[in-house]
This record gives structure tokens, sequence and C-alpha cells, in this order.
């Protein structure tokens, strides 16, 4: 089987910045993948509320890659609306594309909390995870997550194409150490965030007053 793989990056995008966009399109173009979907949340289930609307996020996300025609908005978990559940995502994108195989992209920051995500051991019977390495992080040695890679860790992208679903990807992109919630607080504390987000984001935060104190 050496189908290419969909790839989905979810997030809270809270706002989105050149770590996320760069990991994507470094992964879109290192593993030939057919689109990368980025899939805003609505209501994060494992951390507080984002600070910018769904709509604004939405909106901030659009922006930002309104030039690169490998990366797509997805906005089925806004329209869903309630708690943004990967799982129920998963199904979801299932019904409408039952024959290409997934790749769940996410930061090893993320990975680390994965056993505790709604579902999770049926999160990979829907896709791979595609698990992009973060400086500063490490994998587990013992626990969950270090047994469930023992299982199914691979290096070697190619290996990802020998089944449908279930494999984890360690794979490196380049190091951009950049947070929404460094962005953010800069914003707030009225310096320029300018050059760790698109421009257009920028633009976007500053016309509807983002992040601002007065908004907070
Ligand atoms: P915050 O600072 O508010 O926690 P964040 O910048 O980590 O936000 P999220 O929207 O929470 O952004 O992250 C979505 C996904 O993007 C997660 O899987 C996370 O691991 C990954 N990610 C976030 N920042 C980076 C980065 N600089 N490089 C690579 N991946 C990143």
């Amino acid at each position: 089987m050496s189908q290419k793989i969909l790839g989905l990056f979810g997030g809270t995008f809270d706002p989105i910045h050149f770590g996320h966009l760069r990991t994507a399109l470094e992964l879109y173009q290192t593993l030939d993948l057919l689109e990368v979907r980025m899939i805003p949340c609505f209501q994060p289930v494992h951390r507080k509320l984002p600070v910018a609307s769904p709509e604004q996020r939405l909106a901030m996300l659009k922006e930002a890659i309104i030039s690169e025609p490998a990366l797509k908005v997805d906005d089925r978990e806004i329209i869903r609306k309630g708690p943004s559940y990967t799982i129920e995502t998963l199904i979801s994108l299932r019904a409408e594309f039952p024959k290409i195989p997934f790749g769940l992209i996410m930061g090893i920051d993320a990975l680390l909390g994965f056993a505790s995500w709604h579902r999770w051991e049926e999160i990979l019977n829907h896709t791979h995870l595609i698990i992009a390495h973060r400086p500063h992080y490490e994998l587990p040695r013992t626990g969950i997550i270090a047994d469930l890679l023992k299982h199914r860790l691979i290096q070697n992208p190619s290996l990802i194409h020998d089944s449908f679903s279930g494999k984890i990807l360690l794979h490196p992109v380049t190091a951009l150490e950049i947070s929404a919630s460094d962005i953010r607080k800069q914003i707030m504390m009225g310096r320029d965030p300018r050059y760790l987000l698109p421009e257009r984001t920028y633009q976007y935060i500053l016309k509807h007053g983002i992040y601002h104190l007065s908004q907070l």
C-alpha cells in the first residue's frame, strides 16, 4: 500500500503562528502528503478556554494560509460546537474520505498528554500519528505513552505506508520556539509580535483589537 496520506493538524490556533505553519508545510513536503487540513477546535478539552473567539481564530487561520494551496482550513469542529473531541472529528472525516489514510499531526508536547484524550485508543484505529519533534521535549521511557511507542513507533517515514492506521511517526521539523501564549503576552504588554506570525494574521489582530489588554 502506498497511498498518499491526508495530514490533519488540529489546534487552538490562538493565534496561528509560524511554528504551526512551518511544521505543516515541512511535513506536507517531506512526507508527500495529499494536503494538510488545519482544524481549529471550538472548545479545547485539555486546556483553558481560548482568548479569541472561534470565529476570530478561524479568520486568523484563513488569513495565514491564503496563499498556500497545500494547507486547507477545515472548520468542522467549529461548526459542530461543544467540546472538540478528536475522535469525533476523525469519524466525521472517515465518513467523507473512506479510503484515504490519515496522519494526525501534533507536537511532541501534545503526544505526552495523548493518553488523557477522550477515547484515545480508538483514535489510533482511524489514523497514524505524525509527531513533530520540538526542542526541549524527550520521549518518555516509562508509562502508557512509552508502552504505546514500543509497539507503534517508526522513524523511517516510508514504513508509514505499510498499514492504514496505528503507526506513530516521529519526524523532525525546523525548531521554531514560537508559542501562541507568548504572542498573546507580547500583544498584551504592547510589544510588537511581528515576524512570529503571518503579517495578514497580525493585521487582523490589530484591526479587531484581539489580545489587547482592554479586550481581556
Ligand atoms: P499555547 O502557547 O497557547 O499553548 P501553541 O502555540 O502551543 O499554544 P496550539 O494551538 O495549542 O499552539 O498547538 C497546536 C499544535 O501545534 C500542538 O500539537 C502543538 O504541539 C503544535 N505546536 C505549537 N507550537 C509549535 C511550534 N512552535 N512548533 C511545532 N509545533 C507546534
